[in-house]
């Protein structure tokens, strides 16, 4: 397959590029190398994950250089996974989710429509659920009281991809990824902000007296379901489709942070504070629809993925931990 990735820069796109061309396509990535998070850090990532990539520097607003793109690659595929991320920083920042997820969304669909792109794959997220749901979340679930503007975003990426598989018959898959963790990961993120401050003996901010509760899933499980999806492409009866993509094991933070704790050899210093507005107090995948359309299956506990992410934490950011 030739695909064009957005976001590849990104923590799961850059892993998602690795395995792309491990399997032998054709991959040109994207990505705006945005300062959301140090840009140091994507392009570390890049040089580690994916030091053969061809990965251009593009905003996803820019629909000239976008159309260039999409006219010199001429991709049979696309997986879209460029958005600014992040609950909390939407609360203050609303017009970069407005351009990215909603203007350079549009992009998207309208370049993968005019351009005969056979299937998008496209990042959603287990924050669309809100108030509507009740855990363990399904997809066939109202998604229709988002906490955040992002996770409004991200639903209404739902119902603009749906809107083209039926009026253009644009076939997409969008993917509920539930609170991904890696090597590699965000640092605006609880796995690694919590590594980093117990390694640096920093005090930690936990949210909810320690009893929320998160569906972490391990990069390697959440790149395993994009391919599972792209492999097994939506039919013409049912163009558009969504999955979530998690462990469907909620863990509670105390917990976690007390593998955190184990792997780095010294305790946390832990402030208890009230729940954050837009934050969710627990989130659980039903995975089943995936598992039964392409086998997906997570197969990374905890206690095994998260050890390596403290260890990376310690290698990377050193004394800047
Ligand atoms: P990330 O921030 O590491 O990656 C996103 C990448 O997109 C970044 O490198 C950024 O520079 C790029 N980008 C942002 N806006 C852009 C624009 N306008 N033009 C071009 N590039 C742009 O985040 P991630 O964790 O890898 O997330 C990837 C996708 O998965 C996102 O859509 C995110 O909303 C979604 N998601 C992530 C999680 C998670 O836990 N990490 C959970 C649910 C959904």
């Amino acid at each position: 397959m030739t695909l064009i990735v957005t976001g590849a820069a990104g923590f799961i796109g850059a892993n998602t590029v690795r395995a792309l061309l491990d399997a032998g396509h054709t991959v040109v990535g994207l990505d705006n190398y945005n300062d959301y998070y140090d840009p140091q850090i994507k392009r570390d990532r890049v040089a580690a994950l994916c030091p053969d990539a061809d990965i251009r520097a593009l905003d996803l607003t820019h629909r000239d250089g976008l159309a260039a793109l999409f006219d010199e690659v001429q991709p049979t595929r696309v997986i879209h996974l460029a958005a600014q991320a992040g609950v909390r920083y939407s609360l203050e920042n609303p017009h970069a989710y407005v351009d990215s997820n909603l203007t350079g969304f549009v992009n998207i669909l309208e370049l993968c429509r005019h351009r005969g792109v056979a299937h998008l794959v496209y990042a959603s997220s287990s924050s669309v659920y809100g108030d509507s749901a009740t855990p363990p979340f399904s997809e066939d679930q109202r998604i229709d009281k988002p906490r955040s503007l992002y996770a409004a975003t991200k639903a209404a990426n739902e119902l603009m991809a749906y809107t083209y598989a039926q009026l253009y018959g644009l076939h997409a898959t969008g993917l509920r990824f539930f609170t991904v963790y890696g090597p590699w990961g965000r640092p605006d993120m609880a796995p690694l902000l919590f590594s980093r401050a117990v390694l640096a003996g920093r005090p930690i901010d936990v949210f909810n007296d320690g009893r929320m509760q998160r569906d972490f899933t391990h990069v390697s499980d959440i790149v395993a379901g994009i391919l599972g999806a792209l492999a097994h492409p939506s039919s013409e009866d049912v163009p558009h489709r969504v999955f979530n993509l998690g462990n469907h094991t909620p863990i509670e933070l105390e917990h976690f942070i007390g593998v955190i704790e184990a792997a780095a050899g010294r305790p946390a210093q832990k402030v208890y504070k009230p729940m954050q507005p837009g934050d969710m107090v627990r989130t659980m995948a039903d995975t089943r629809r995936a598992h039964d359309a392409f086998g997906y299956e997570p197969v990374t506990p905890i206690e095994r993925g998260l050890p390596p992410v403290v260890a990376w934490c310690r290698d990377y950011f050193g004394d800047r931990a």
